[in-house]
């Protein structure tokens, strides 16, 4: 089966509207030369300028982070309504950052997951062994154990609709990617896992792997028969760097 490949940047707590402007700006002519999605994710207050940057182009746009709630008295939160009223297209779920230093649980990811899905946008979900569960042998179990969480409240046929990030966080901002054949390795069981559901979900899903990718060992990672493309942290703030990446997707 042949899966489009994405390659995703966030930006994470970074970047200003100069900044901003200067990325699209090379980004834009270049994203249209390439058959990969590409997709950019910047901070929420800079949602609706990047909405207005990106009109006409086939970058997509990300939020890094979505409310489970509606509505209400949940102070500094930001629903999925209101994001679709800004154009996004797709939103991060279970970012590291978000599971290790916002307290955020599987089941917490699971029902943002819901939630996204309800508003009809696509969840990223993030997934990712720490280095001690890597030493462990256990990261197979904790990748599964992150995705069947959600699986259990959404239903497998719902992985239609989500793309999944592998990233092990001793990789994400470390410099230390994983190599090419470790992360084919989970991503194929991660497949393997969601396929023993049903086989055309676990055919079809798509799965970026994220944690120091940079433009020079992307190609090697876009070689990997079940690496659909890439989430990028650092790498996706400089723009030759990211138009590196994007051109070694073909
Ligand atoms: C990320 O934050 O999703 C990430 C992969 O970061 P980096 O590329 O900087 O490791």
């Amino acid at each position: 089966m042949t899966r489009q490949k994405i390659i995703a940047g966030n930006w994470k707590m970074n970047g200003s509207l100069s900044s901003i402007e200067k990325l699209i700006s090379g980004l834009r002519s270049v994203a249209e030369n390439f058959d990969s999605q590409v997709i950019v994710s910047p901070s929420h207050p800079y949602l609706s300028n990047v909405s207005q940057l990106l009109s006409g182009s086939s970058i997509k746009l990300a939020a890094q982070n979505a409310s489970h709630e509606t509505s209400g008295a949940f102070t500094g939160e930001t629903s999925v309504s209101m994001l679709q009223d800004f154009a996004v297209d797709y939103v991060l779920v279970g970012h590291s950052e978000r599971r290790a230093l916002y307290g955020e649980t599987d089941d917490v990811v699971a029902k943002k997951t819901a939630a996204i899905l309800s508003g009809e946008l696509t969840p990223i979900l993030c997934i990712g062994e720490t280095l001690e569960e890597r030493q462990k042998g256990i990261t197979v179990d904790v990748c599964n154990t992150q995705i069947n969480t959600v699986v259990e409240l959404v239903g497998v046929e719902a992985f239609k609709n989500i793309v999944i990030a592998y990233e092990p966080v001793w990789a994400i901002g470390t410099g230390l990617s994983a190599t090419a054949e470790q992360a084919q390795e989970i991503h194929k069981a991660v497949r393997n896992n969601l396929a023993a559901l049903n086989a055309d979900i676990g055919n079809g899903v798509k799965i970026l792997y994220g944690g120091s990718v940079k433009a020079s060992n992307s190609a090697d990672l876009f070689a990997m028969p079940d690496i659909d493309g890439a989430l990028v942290g650092g790498a996706s703030l400089d723009v030759d760097e990211f138009v590196g990446i994007i051109k070694s997707a073909g």
